[in-house]
């Protein structure tokens, strides 16, 4: 009795983020299908190599591919891949890079350094950027390299492919690379309606850390490099930061599973299709603001106080402290309706005790 007034009821699915999901069935079976029997370690096994063959069909290039751990890690060491320690990354004031990875990326080029742009719904905005970079010349000012893209985005929008090319020729008047946080890339690829090759190398994007986790996988993460020369040596900075999986595979197989099968699109299209219905079903209520357009697999809204805290003594877990605030809510690959139609029932009870 005393442990169900301290502890709230225990929910069978969250809303906190895609990554509290489990392993979809696709990435489980491959997962145990490589465990099958003895292979080489350190990948080259013949998983990594029929994963990375995929993502050269995926992309229709051939390109570089790494797996490694983690996001912090995709991101940290692609962008020490682009960078010398004088150099700087410009990226949105919201980015995961700048916010929520510890230094990593400043720690891993040895001090390259984040210069951070405003732009309205988590976007960079070329026209914002480029007084940034132009703003100084000399020789005591990071000199600009790289324009770090989140797609989708912090807040759950898109960019779109004219959005691309338009901060491709800002990268292009000023030498700079274009890396691109693919945190959620496969539920950008469905919001779009395009393919992975026309939101990425097409627009001049030249790597993107490709998120498994997110998607479905029980971890992991891809580094893609379209111009190969940017991948030179990139192996051993993968083995300096301890992100060389010996059984590779177990990384692989499942990145492979969600390949073969087309999982990674089913899982992200099911993502956003849900985060649609607990849009639609929010909006319902008027004291209910959704703070950004929702255009990928998160909602955010801005709830009153007594709600908020409200749902979180009913059990439910979300973050509020992600981009400027807000109740984020996101939808993963197992998602179910049943679920969103509870989480709104005690929103609207507690919106009529909020009265
Ligand atoms: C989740 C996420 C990452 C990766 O985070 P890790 O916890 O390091 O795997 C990177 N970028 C964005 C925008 C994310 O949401």
């Amino acid at each position: 009795m005393l442990d169900a007034m301290i502890d709230p009821p225990q929910k069978l699915q969250q809303f906190a983020s895609d990554n509290y999901s489990g392993i979809c069935p696709e990435a489980l079976d491959y997962l145990h299908k490589a465990n099958g029997g003895d292979v080489p370690a350190y990948g080259n096994d013949i998983w990594t190599e029929r994963a990375a063959n995929q993502f050269r069909e995926l992309f229709e290039r051939d390109c570089e591919v790494f797996f490694v751990f983690n996001g912090t890690a995709a991101n940290s060491l692609s962008l020490a891949s682009l960078c010398q320690s004088y150099h700087s990354v410009i990226c949105h004031e919201t980015a995961h890079i700048e916010t929520d990875e510890c230094g990593g990326p400043e720690f891993f080029s040895n001090g390259s350094k984040l210069l951070l742009a405003p732009g309205e719904n988590g976007r960079l905005d070329p026209h914002a950027i480029e007084p940034l970079i132009t703003r100084r010349r000399d020789i005591h000012y990071p000199k600009p390299k790289v324009i770090s893209i989140t797609q989708a985005t912090e807040l759950g929008t898109v960019y779109s492919v004219e959005h691309l090319l338009e901060l491709r020729h800002v990268a292009d008047r000023h030498q700079l690379k274009i890396h691109m946080d693919g945190a959620r890339f496969a539920n950008a690829v469905v919001s779009l309606g395009k393919t992975p090759a026309e939101l990425t190398w097409k627009v001049g994007v030249d790597v993107l850390c490709f998120c498994g986790t997110k998607n479905g996988m029980p971890v992991g993460e891809a580094i893609i490099f379209f111009d190969q020369k940017l991948a030179e040596d990139f192996a051993y900075r993968c083995k300096q930061a301890g992100q060389l999986a010996s059984k590779m595979r177990f990384i692989s197989a499942p990145w492979l599973g969600l390949l073969e099968t087309g999982a990674w699109f089913k899982n992200a299209e099911h993502a956003n299709a849900m985060a649609a219905y607990l849009e639609a079903q929010l909006l319902q209520l008027p004291e209910v603001k959704l703070m950004f357009p929702r255009e990928a697999n998160g909602v955010f809204v801005a709830l009153p106080e007594v709600v908020a805290t409200g749902l979180r003594s009913c059990g439910w877990l979300f973050y509020t402290f992600i981009g400027v605030g807000g109740v984020r809510l996101m939808c993963a690959w197992n998602t179910t309706k049943e679920s969103i139609d509870a989480l709104i029932e005690d929103v609207r009870s507690l919106l009529g005790t909020a009265d």
